[in-house]
């Protein structure tokens, strides 16, 4: 089912969102799509699933039944505001109704509960390749003298040549680097990059940071691009 390589290459380092209320369901699926080489992002409710949903996941598993806003509604939402990211829905009600009225709705598939995360990533991968075939957005590259990174192929290169950052590595480049010269709060940085904060430990950006700026700067020698912000966060600011 799940190859190594080759065909799936683009794949890796795809941003899921899983929003699901059920914490022991949310981390199973977690746990093997972040075997599988995609980046989970988390949201235990309706407003976060919406909120990361708008924020740059590339697709989202999403429980019908969420606290404060169902699945329904944020698929309608999304798809009124213009959004195509695929959605696979999650229902505990086998009902013909939920699915037939999910895919209306503009969901792209759904899986019944009880399932096995390694089924509900086979249908990941599937939408993500489909929807890869439909709509090819080309080349998205973001250049900074030496430094480029493409969020087609998920990959930062200095001079050209990959220097194979780790997903979360990537993630958190990526979105500082969206937002040149902007503050970024850790809050902010950690919602985007790994969801809805797990305990609150904004330490683990200051470590992704340090890691980033140690490939970058003391491995490739370029110019230092991450400036600190004492107590609040950090900014992409390059030279
Ligand atoms: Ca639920």
């Amino acid at each position: 089912m799940s190859s190594p390589g080759g065909t799936y290459r683009n794949m890796a380092a795809m941003r899921i969102l899983v929003a699901e209320d059920d914490a022991s369901i949310r981390e199973l699926l977690v746990h093997h799509l972040a075997r599988d080489g995609f980046i989970p992002i988390e949201a235990p409710d309706g407003p976060t699933a919406l909120r990361l949903s708008r924020g740059g996941a590339d697709l989202v598993v999403l429980d019908i039944g969420l606290p404060g806003l169902d699945g329904l509604d944020i698929t309608r939402t999304l798809r009124r505001e213009g959004r195509t990211t695929p959605v696979v829905m999650l229902t505990a009600r086998a009902e013909e109704v939920d699915r037939i009225v999910g895919l209306e709705l503009g969901a792209d598939d759904y899986v019944v509960k009880p399932f096995s995360p390694r089924e509900v990533v086979a249908r990941v991968r599937a939408i993500l390749r489909r929807s890869g075939l439909k709509h090819d957005p080309g080349p998205q590259v973001l250049r900074f003298g030496r430094l480029e990174i493409d969020d087609s192929a998920r990959e930062v290169r200095v001079d050209g040549v990959d220097i194979g950052l780790k997903p979360r590595e990537y993630a958190l480049l990526h979105a500082l680097a969206e937002n040149v010269a902007v503050a970024m709060s850790r809050d902010t940085l950690l919602e985007r990059v790994w969801g809805y904060d797990f305990d609150g430990d904004e330490r683990t950006v200051d470590v992704h940071v340090r890691r980033l700026r140690m490939k970058l700067e003391e491995q490739h020698g370029l110019p230092a691009c991450i400036q600190t912000l004492h107590g609040f966060g950090y900014k992409f600011s390059p030279a």
